[in-house]
């Protein structure tokens, strides 16, 4: 018989479970018997596939047919194969390199899903416990909460107003009421899965109430299990700037490739009549060489690695990033929507004052309508009730002591659009008390009494005024205020609906709890403030405590810049974008405020950050453009849609993260600008010097520079430190493309200064080699051409550190870039020395004459780059 059919103490008995749930040691081993909750991943591709994956690729098809073809000359001439050697070398490396590349990426992709591996909270031996989902086994309790997502199927043992949102498995996006009778199954028949109101499943997630729910199948036994056989891998998209950079790179090869092309049957037309093999071999091979110098065939595979890198960095400050889009748009975040409990605040409350006409009832109401328990003398639970129960403690009241002596029998969940809660309590003369506690001004709306003297005495509008008073008394000292209020029943009422419990209430008084500002957020906030982002404070707070927080923080100096939820629903939509640029705090608000407020930032065109911990945050999360959630206090369903997730709640994390995030950029930025002028540099010299006559440089001499010697200080690039006034600039508009601010001149001209610097240096050789300018082609000169350009890339990387500023003002030393320099250095020396490389590339073996005078021209790129540097520094003045 299934699970539904039955009573839940049969299904906990036939589970061996109890409420309590199960032993420390019978988890295990169950967890040995049933194995890890978990569904089966797809299989991975192997490693031949995705080592063939990587040569699919048009340029790497025209360097095996370039390898075919003087494959075929050189046996037919009986010359050397060196060339075809180089070239597969060279392609077989670009794919090691590829794979290396995206082992790299996925391996922090993994190591990040690891630290945010979902969890679920379980009974162990009687105490609440947070474990790893894939840890549940059959028999465990879980503990379900609003916002929970639900870790496996179970059937429900307890239940206060669950509402399970189950999309994924009915498609019904309706949230679906919960309980815990068993169901009248008419001979055993199934009943669908949507009707089955007894039992919770695996995929889905909690909506609203409370419960708790013994796990009856865990893994591939669950209904997801059973539907999805295997866990399709989450894709992983690529980011703006790497699409812009693919179709860059995809542009510039079908460019390329049609001016080879042409050039290919340019030359064969003009070659007529006399059409030998070994001038179409000449002219095919200076087409591919065109074609190697200008595709950077580097660049993906560096700025992937620069991402992934700094992803990596990211959940070392606290950010963790599960979408790598956000890496970039955090760079252009122009506007930062935070909450202030626990983001802004340290989230540890404690009760300083009190009000109220009998100080212990009051204390016993706020206790007993929290969920926080007292454990060995400490109160475990959310922030502000842990507040409530301690400081009932204080005055003697014990929360076990007092659940006890009237036990709860009915609640109405605390939600954010009610901002309050209330429980039920059986008296031991059989009456019902009932205790609500939550805002002030929500709570006294529905109140019609108040405790005065030992006595109820009717609320005046007089008496409201007078508590209304007290409470902003109490928040402009910012202060999180609570009140509470009480009712009395004869008997259980059957309706245990909010509206039907929370009116005709006997206001019993206010408590006011301290909730310290975090430390570091005052100079996060500064740092905002120069970068040019808008700090905006959101909460479901009372106005004045916020006004009063915000003041402390320095987000806000005139009042007039914070509203009420209240206030924002009476301003039209067309105002809308005009009011938010005037303010920065929102108190009262609920969730659906916030998505108003991200959008009316969003349609002024500006990229919008937004924080969210409940279970309504979601969709403003998912209408940010980066979505914040929040790895402590968040739930399960904001945290699955934000694009980033705070280990540790903390406002300065964001402005960490925003920060990283301009530096990986700027980095990507000077690696491509760098790559770029390269390539253009490798063009224009083999243009250049085809119309001259000459062939200065061979594909597999340019594949080496593009592919070993460019791609090491690229990489040593994307490590550089951050600019110093990295915040002290505007955030980039995120419409810019690569080429804005110069970056494009930047790249003809530098491209062009290397150009100049290898023809010089090959004409140099030629003419030393020659004696004089004879229209052969000179090896002294190839050699001393491949030098200069491999050594001119180096120092130009270094140029590269700085974009307008001159290097010899930084301070610090970027160890990656030495590294890649001795590396190139050791590397580029050794294939024109050691004698069966250098034969292989045929270079000629130079003199140290020759030698120095290629070092010297490498050099000269700095001081000709600092002069730049220097005109542009002055055209901006
Ligand atoms: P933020 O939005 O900055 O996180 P918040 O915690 O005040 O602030 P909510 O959790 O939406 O936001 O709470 C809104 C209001 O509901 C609070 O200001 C408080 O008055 C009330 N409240 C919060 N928690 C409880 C609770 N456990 N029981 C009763 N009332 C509560």
């Amino acid at each position: 018989m299934q699970d539904y059919l039955k009573p839940m103490e049969q299904v906990l008995a036939e589970q061996g479970s109890a409420p309590e749930g199960l032993g420390e040691q019978e988890a295990a081993k169950r967890l040995v018997k049933y194995g890890s909750n978990a569904l089966a991943e797809a299989e991975k591709e192997g490693l031949v596939k995705r080592f063939l994956k990587q040569l699919a690729d048009p340029m790497i098809f025209i360097l095996l047919a370039a390898a075919a073809v003087s494959g075929a000359t050189a046996a037919y001439a009986g010359e050397s194969f060196a060339d075809v050697f180089i070239i597969l070398a060279v392609v077989l490396i670009n794919a090691v390199l590829g794979l290396m590349q995206e082992s790299k990426a996925e391996q922090a992709i993994e190591a990040l899903n690891k630290i945010s591996a979902p969890t679920a909270k379980v009974m162990r031996g009687g105490h609440l416990m947070t474990v790893g989902t894939s840890d549940l086994v059959p028999g465990d309790v879980l503990v379900l909460e609003a916002g929970d997502a639900i870790g496996a199927d179970g059937r429900l043992i307890e239940c206060a107003s669950l509402k399970v949102e189950e999309a994924a498995l009915t498609g019904e996006s309706v949230p679906v009421g919960k309980d815990t009778d068993a169901l009248a199954g008419e001979g055993g028949r199934d009943v669908p899965l949507g009707d089955r109101r007894n039992m919770v499943y695996m995929g889905s997630t909690i909506a609203y109430g409370r419960g708790r729910a013994v796990v009856t199948a865990t893994g591939m036994n669950t209904e997801v299990g059973k539907i999805a056989g295997a866990l399709a891998q989450a894709e992983e998209g690529k980011t703006p700037l790497q699409r812009k950079l693919s179709q860059l790179s995809r542009a510039l090869s079908f460019l390329v490739l049609g001016i080879c092309a042409a050039i290919f049957v340019v030359d064969v037309v003009r070659m007529g009549g006399n059409v030998t093999g070994e001038r179409l071999l000449r002219t095919f091979m200076v087409a591919v060489s065109l074609a190697v110098a200008a595709i950077p065939e580097g660049l993906a595979a560096v700025v992937t690695i620069v991402l992934s890198i700094g992803v990596t960095n990211m959940s070392r400050r606290g950010a963790i990033i599960r979408k790598l889009t956000a890496v970039e748009t955090l760079g252009c975040a122009q506007v930062i929507c935070s909450d202030k409990t626990g983001t802004l605040t340290q989230n540890v409350m404690t009760v300083v004052e009190q009000s109220g006409a009998d100080e212990r009832l009051l204390a016993t109401a706020m206790a007993l309508a929290s969920d926080a328990r007292l454990e060995a003398g400490q109160a475990v639970g959310e922030p502000t009730e842990c507040a409530l129960v301690n400081c009932a403690a204080k005055l003697g009241l014990d929360k076990g002591r007092l659940e006890e002596a009237t036990p709860r029998v009915g609640e109405a969940p605390f939600d954010s659009m009610r901002k309050m809660m209330t429980t039920l309590h059986r008296a031991k003369d059989g009456h019902i008390a009932q205790y609500t506690k939550g805002a002030p001004d929500e709570v006294l709306k529905r109140s019609t009494f108040m405790l005065s003297g030992g006595a109820r005495v009717e609320l005046t509008d007089a008496l409201r005024d007078r508590i209304m008073a007290e409470n902003k008394r109490m928040a402009d000292k910012a202060l999180r205020v609570l009140c509470a209020a009480t009712r009395d029943w004869d008997e259980m009422p059957d309706n245990l609906e909010p509206e039907a419990l929370e009116n005709s209430l006997c206001y019993l008084g206010l408590s006011g709890m301290i909730d310290p500002v975090r430390p570091e957020v005052g100079s996060a906030i500064v740092k905002c403030r120069t970068a040019g982002i808008r700090p905006v404070m959101i909460t479901g707070d009372h106005r004045d405590t916020a006004v009063a927080i915000a003041r402390e923080l320095g987000m806000l100096q005139d009042d007039r810049e914070a509203i009420t939820g209240a206030q924002l629903d009476d301003i039209p939509e067309a105002e809308l974008p005009e009011a938010v640029s005037q303010l920065r705090v929102y108190a009262r608000v609920q969730p659906e405020h916030k998505v108003r407020i991200v959008n009316a930032w969003r349609n002024q065109g500006k990229v919008v950050a937004m924080t969210g911990d409940g279970v309504n945050d979601a969709p403003s999360i998912k209408a940010a453009d980066i979505g914040v959630g929040m790895g402590i206090t968040g739930t399960d369903v904001t945290k699955n849609v934000a694009d980033m997730v705070l280990s540790d709640d903390n406002f300065a994390t964001i402005v960490k993260a925003v920060e990283e995030g301009r530096r990986i950029y700027d980095n990507i930025r000077k690696s491509v600008q760098f790559l770029l002028a390269s390539n253009l540099s490798e063009v224009l010299a083999i243009f250049a010097a085809t119309l001259m006559g000459f062939i200065i440089l061979e594909p597999a001499h340019l594949l080496w520079i593009n592919l070993i010697t460019d791609s090491f200080p690229a990489l040593a690039l994307g490590m550089e430190k951050a600019e110093d006034g990295i915040m002290k600039r505007p955030p980039r508009d995120p419409s810019e493309g690569i080429f804005a601010g110069g970056v494009g001149a930047s790249v003809l001209l530098q491209g062009t200064l290397v150009t100049l610097i290898t023809l010089a240096a090959y004409f140099i050789g030629h003419f030393i080699e020659a004696g004089e300018w004879a229209m052969v082609n000179s090896h002294d000169g190839t050699t001393m051409a491949f030098l200069a350009l491999s050594m001119t890339e180096i120092f130009h990387a270094f140029n590269m550190r700085r974009v307008n500023e001159s290097i010899f003002r930084m301070k610090h030393q970027n160890k990656f870039l030495w590294a890649a320099m001795g590396a190139s250095l050791v590397m580029t020396t050794a294939v024109i020395y050691v004698p069966f490389l250098r034969a292989a590339f045929g270079f000629a073996h130079i003199s140290p004459m020759e030698y120095a005078i290629s070092m010297l021209l490498a050099i000269s790129i700095i001081p000709m780059v600092e002069f730049e540097k220097w005109i542009r520094r002055k055209l901006a003045r």
